[in-house]
């Protein structure tokens, strides 16, 4: 027999009983955010690789090793989205929606792609929603969208809630720190990581994102961004935590928090869920005021957080559900074509009905209403007389034909 295929590795089916679940996230996150003015957005599944590259960073995990890249027949370089900033980034350049009112509020729901090692909530394709604001630096666009991602969680009742916030300042202010962490990095250099050690000049700030326990241990006591925000950049920190305040939100602060891309500036946050550590992030975003600019654009303020959809199926325990059918057609061999008939106009109604497929005998067809949890099944007599039985009760009588869908209807 032929080897059998699998789903390549870190990627994962899903399967009707495990789609309800997920559908009800998206449908949750759809309502919450068209009624907070958010328009959806799509975009590509694959990308031009240079807008990863200039967009999320050279320097990060993403770039340097996480991305499915490969060159197309006409030898361009195109890549696997493995984030969906960048790419909604580019369709606000590309559509001209700084002409648009702004700030422009956008939300987008899609499959990523980031070449990780597979583990628990960390897979090579996954789903994000993402929510993005572009075109306002007021400290109410970023306290708006905490407490979008705050709302959907709480909606969607993710057990044990943990916000953390933190700021990474203007550019400006972090070239003025970037020297004090590099010369604290070197003071340590033999404890940290290798890969963190290769990246001291080039990439300072992504030693706070260690997995290397020495490297946490070093990063635990090291100067933090958060000390050294300036005037605004400070001011606007305490504006988005007064608003978090008033709005009853409880967080921690940590100046240790990077995030895994480049583009970030000012305020960062995440989401995490006791049930699935602090390690794993259910939600995170912040302010990317540069993000635009760098892809070539006029220089705006932007803000958005991005929320893995399969590590919050994971947090709140989703289980696989069956969801049973309303109606089983069951009809003798004569009957077939009325059955199909009789079904058609049953779905048309509203009514989630199923007929057997297979050629089963009239047996073979009751235990297949049973299956499907059928809560009445219409059984076509080859007189054409239909008896419609109750699958709880099992109590059992003839209906007339032009009476059947009004008599279920009202069942
Ligand atoms: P990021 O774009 O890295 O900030 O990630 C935002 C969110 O996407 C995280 O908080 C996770 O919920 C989810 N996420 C990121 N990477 C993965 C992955 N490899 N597998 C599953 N979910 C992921």
């Amino acid at each position: 027999m032929a080897d059998r295929f699998q789903a390549p590795r870190g990627t994962a089916d899903l399967l009707p009983a495990d789609a309800a679940a997920r559908a009800r996230v998206e449908a949750t996150a759809r309502e919450l955010l068209e009624r907070a003015g958010y328009g959806c957005i799509e975009t590509p599944v694959f990308e031009d690789t240079e807008l990863f590259a200039r967009g999320v960073g050279a320097s990060t995990d993403i770039v340097r090793k996480e991305m499915f890249t490969f060159e197309d027949k006409g030898g361009r370089s195109i890549t696997l989205r493995p984030e969906a900033t960048a790419s909604i980034a580019r369709a606000y350049l590309e559509h001209g929606m700084q002409k648009l009112p702004q700030p422009v509020k956008l939300w987008w729901y899609g499959p990523l792609f980031r070449h990780e090692r597979p583990q628990a909530g960390r897979f090579r394709q996954f789903t994000q929603l993402d929510v993005e604001a572009i075109g306002s630096d007021s400290p109410l666009v970023d306290a708006e969208l905490i407490l979008l991602c705050d709302e959907l969680l709480r909606i969607l009742e993710v057990p044990e809630l943990v916000l953390r916030i933190g700021s990474l300042g203007s550019p400006e202010t972090r070239a003025a720190y970037r020297p004090e962490l590099v010369a604290y990095l070197r003071d340590h250099e033999t404890e940290l990581a290798r890969d963190v050690r290769d990246r001291i000049d080039e990439n300072p700030l992504r030693a706070f994102d260690s997995k290397d326990e020495s490297t946490q241990a070093v990063m635990a006591e090291a100067p933090t961004m958060l000390d050294r925000l300036d005037g605004e950049d400070a001011e606007h920190f305490t504006a988005v935590r007064r608003l978090l305040d008033q709005a009853g939100l409880t967080y921690e602060v940590d100046g240790t928090m990077v995030r895994g891309l480049d583009y970030y500036t000012r305020t960062v946050f995440e989401f995490h869920s006791g049930r699935l550590g602090p390690e794993v992030a259910l939600a995170g975003g912040g302010r990317y005021d540069r993000l635009i600019e760098l892809l070539g654009g006029p220089s705006t303020p932007a803000n958005g957080w991005a929320a893995g959809i399969e590590r919050i199926l994971l947090a709140i325990g989703a289980t696989a559900e069956e969801r049973p059918h309303d109606v089983f057609v069951a009809a003798e061999d004569s009957q077939r074509e009325r059955a199909l008939a009789l079904v058609t106009q049953l779905r048309r109604a509203g009514l989630r009905t199923d007929l057997d497929l297979a050629g089963r005998g009239m047996k073979g067809q009751m235990r297949q209403a049973d299956r499907v949890g059928a809560s009445h099944t219409l059984i076509l007599d080859p007189d054409g007389s239909i008896q419609l039985r109750d699958m709880r009760s099992g109590e059992q009588r003839v209906v007339q034909a032009e009476r059947v869908v009004e008599e279920l209807i009202t069942r």
